[in-house]
């Protein structure tokens, strides 16, 4: 039986993966810092109590070389994160210590503790930040507009490092935003759907957003994670672009979200002052505010995953309307249960 050790294992992505490893026949070991708060979503996929406590936090070295020199893990995937563009803005230093030096740190654990250990490291997309070319793909230069970005940057190279130098199996999978009905309400997709939910059920008036006109490469989480897991099955490891390769706003996510719960919107006035209308009412269902906006936001960003098909045999499966409908229904399901 394997043996993998997921950080961060009760966010979307551990979760998910936590899932597909389990089915794999994988012992599972899982470390959180989010506590009990991120139980929920292992609940949801029915795996609460499958996955083991590995008692490690990614800011102490000695206590992830008691991990692996206990659990003697195969593989290791790295979730851990601050993973908020805008809260790095303000902890752009503790965003430092969790996303870079703690990559350092799980990467150094593994040369003394056993260097035949896999790694994955969570990138990302926002390590392209400003970017000249339309779609991005492994080859293309990195110039990161956060801290949270200059962070995942030099956990990028410090990945790399590790495999050249070290010639460890250590991997990154550079990450297009990837969302699903467990992505968490901080981020714009399922503010979304969860306020669609409650609007439909009458719990709640109107939705507030920020930049309507923002664009995002946006993919479903669950299938991501077998990308991953892909990377580290490959007898060489290496860095995969994991995308959808299609971009979409703001504004168009909301008008696919409202209607899968059966509202069709008109869109009136600009700026800060449009809202999104309800056409059957006339009601105001959507609204603008600068608190939402970003001080500095990524280029439009479109990934190429053409390295993960043909390596990997990775493609992305699931379109940008049934992912909104995927995460409408579980918001509405799960306001049904309450009721
Ligand atoms: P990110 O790509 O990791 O920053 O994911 P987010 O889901 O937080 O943001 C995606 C895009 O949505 C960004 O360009 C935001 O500026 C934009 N956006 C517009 N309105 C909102 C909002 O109300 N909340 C968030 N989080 N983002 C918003």
């Amino acid at each position: 039986m394997k043996k993998a050790l997921i950080t961060g294992n009760r966010g979307q992505d551990g979760a998910y993966l936590s899932q597909l490893l389990l089915s794999k026949g994988y012992e599972v070991y899982g470390a959180d810092r989010t506590g009990d708060s991120g139980l929920w979503r292992l609940r949801e996929l029915g795996i609460e109590g499958r996955v083991k406590d590995a008692f490690l936090d990614i800011l102490e070295l000695t206590n992830i070389m008691d991990a692996l020199e206990r659990i003697q893990p195969d593989e290791v995937y790295n979730f851990a994160a601050q993973s908020f563009v805008k809260t790095s803005f303000d902890q752009p230093i503790l965003t430092a210590e969790i996303n870079a030096v703690g990559v350092t740190r799980l990467l150094e654990a593994i040369r003394k503790v056993q260097p035949k250990i896999r790694f994955f490291q969570a990138s990302t997309a926002e390590l392209f930040g400003s970017t000249g070319s339309a779609q991005q793909n492994e080859t293309n230069p990195f110039h990161p507009k956060s801290p949270y970005g200059v962070s995942k940057l030099y956990a990028h190279w410090i990945t790399v490092n590790y495999r050249d130098a070290r010639a460890m199996h250590a991997s990154n999978g550079i990450l297009y935003n990837h969302e699903s009905p467990l992505r968490g309400e901080e981020f714009v997709t399922r503010k979304i759907t969860a306020a669609v939910a409650r609007i439909r059920k009458g719990l709640q008036e109107s939705v507030t957003v920020g930049n309507l006109d923002s664009r995002r490469d946006w993919g479903y989480a669950k299938e991501y994670v077998e990308g991953m897991w892909l990377m580290l099955q490959q007898p060489v490891a290496g860095d995969y672009v994991l995308a959808s390769g299609k971009t979409h706003t703001v504004r168009e996510f909301v008008e696919a979200a409202f209607l899968a719960a059966g509202f069709r919107l008109e869109w009136r006035g600009k700026g800060l002052e449009e809202k999104g209308v309800d056409a059957a009412t006339g009601k105001a269902l959507v609204e603008v505010s600068k608190d939402f906006y970003r001080a500095l936001d990524v280029d439009v960003l479109t990934g190429d995953a053409t390295k993960a098909r043909e390596k990997l045999g990775w493609t992305p499966k699931t379109e940008f309307k049934e992912l909104v409908a995927i995460m409408v229904d579980a918001d509405l399901k799960r306001l049904e249960v309450k009721q």
